[in-house]
């Protein structure tokens, strides 16, 4: 049957809004694009060959629409899966309110970094919700996975952080102090980055302990899915219900060969809320041009400028005992992990950690800036000025500003280094009332993330 004889259906069946099947079928189209075309030629071949019990015509547009093949209109099986992760969004949301920041100042540090962000990336610019973790932590040193797409370039692994009796007392400190000094909204973090949780034996007892502190399991993204099944399915259970409808578990796909065997190992109902990222090469969607898989360009497999990360803000070692805080940025040679490290520091005591996290809010975030603040230009937006206008260049995006000469003389400054406001001031010999002028049109553009502190002079 050729796609045009599958006819739109006058009603959906009930019985046919098969919420397992349809996402089984997304999961299917979106490894390989062998499977979409087959898919497309004929929708009820498919479905039937692969005993998914979908209407073909309205999972064909729910399909299409999925993958941005056609404009979005009403869908039963695209309104259902919205029914379904909405409250996902809404939850993560409601995490990172302001009013669940101890310091509002790191909140409105992360809403510039993303606004800088949306500047460099058009594709970050799209998913910008997704980079919401103002903290995670690294349980091991290295990753046994050793993924050839790994956009984080991960070195072997070296070393776990084990859950000892010093280490457990530890580790609920620094939960508790990152519950003083972030916050709630640390709930959102989780417990691997450059890391692969399972590696750590002990992962389950950490995490326990996370709940314990946050009343939520910190999201576990594997690519263990089938490496230890029981261990899997152990760890399902301690999850719960409530809290996989949440999205806490994720399995990342290397192979389509994993993909098969994860199929065979677990039901359609214990997938229902574990999210498959399709990361094999064979799959539609583009890899972060970033770390090991910028060796794909020659497979010819397509890269977005978005960063891989989602973490903006401390990234915190266990067996290192060292915290980062860290930015998302567009894959670039500056950054080819597709972050930035803006100041790293190790601690030995849960103390040092709060006093370290304490110092990088005060330095690197104050809402207002001063004279004494060492500046600079984000790198990722550059200027072009024609007379009093200003205009701001990102990828694909620009806006114009009539900004004075003695404000345009300082930015030049700053896009080429980082400086001391006040050095500027002195250098041009700016009266008090230019000094405070131009202040207050740092401060504008500082809002709108073209301006970062880089460390404040005393
Ligand atoms: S992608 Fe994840 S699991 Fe694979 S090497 Fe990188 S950090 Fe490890």
């Amino acid at each position: 049957m050729s796609k045009s004889m599958v006819k739109k259906p006058l009603k959906l069946n009930n019985e046919k809004l098969n919420w397992l099947d349809f996402k089984r079928l997304v999961e299917l189209v979106s490894a390989d694009l062998k499977n979409y075309k087959l898919f497309a030629t004929n929708p009820e071949k498919f479905l039937t060959e692969l005993a998914l019990d979908l209407d073909p015509y309205l999972a064909k547009e729910a399909v299409d629409i999925y993958l941005k093949k056609r404009k979005l209109i009403d869908n039963p099986y695209l309104t259902q899966v919205r029914k379904l992760i909405q409250p996902i969004y809404n939850d993560i949301a409601q995490r990172v309110d302001i009013a669940n920041f101890t310091a509002p100042q790191f909140q409105k540090w992360i809403q510039r970094k993303k606004k800088a962000l949306a500047w460099e990336s058009k594709e970050a610019r799209k998913i910008l919700s997704h980079f919401n973790a103002p903290v995670m932590f690294e349980l091991s040193q290295g990753c046994s996975g050793q993924c050839d797409f790994c956009c984080l370039d991960t070195r072997v692994l070296t070393e776990t952080y084990r859950y000892t009796e010093d280490n457990k007392k530890f580790w609920r400190e620094i939960l508790k102090v990152t519950k003083e000094e972030v916050g709630d909204a640390a709930s959102v973090g989780a417990c691997y980055f450059a890391t692969e949780p399972l590696d750590d034996p002990d992962y389950e007892k950490f995490i326990a302990d996370f709940y314990q502190i946050f009343q939520t399991f910190p999201q576990t993204t594997t690519v263990k899915g089938v490496a230890n099944i029981k261990r899997i399915k152990r760890l399902m259970k301690q999850l719960g219900v409530e809290e996989l409808q949440k999205a806490k578990l994720r399995f990342s796909i290397v192979s389509l060969e994993q993909l098969k065997a994860i199929y065979q190992n677990y039901t359609k109902e214990e997938l229902a809320c574990v999210e498959l990222l399709m990361n094999n090469k064979e799959s539609i969607y583009p890899y972060s041009d970033s770390g090991r898989a910028r060796s794909f360009h020659k497979d010819g497999k397509n890269f977005a400028t978005a960063p891989s990360v989602c973490l903006i803000g401390f990234l915190v070692n266990l067996c290192g005992k060292t915290i980062s805080l860290t930015t998302p940025r567009k894959p670039s040679k500056a950054y080819p992990l597709g972050m930035e490290i803006i100041s790293s520091e190790n601690f030995s005591t849960s103390e040092d950690y709060r006093e370290v996290i304490r110092k990088m809010i005060k330095t690197y975030m104050p809402l207002k800036i001063n004279k004494n603040h060492q500046l600079r230009f984000h790198s990722g937006i550059s200027m072009k000025s024609k007379g009093n206008t200003v205009t701001f260049l990102g990828e694909k995006i620009k806006q114009s500003l009539s900004l004075s000469a003695e404000l345009q003389t300082a930015l030049k400054k700053l896009q080429n280094e980082v400086y001391l406001v006040n050095n500027i001031f002195k250098e041009k010999k700016y009266s008090n009332f230019l000094c405070k002028s131009v202040l207050n049109k740092l401060q504008y553009l500082y809002n709108l993330g073209f301006l970062e502190i880089l460390e404040r002079k005393e």
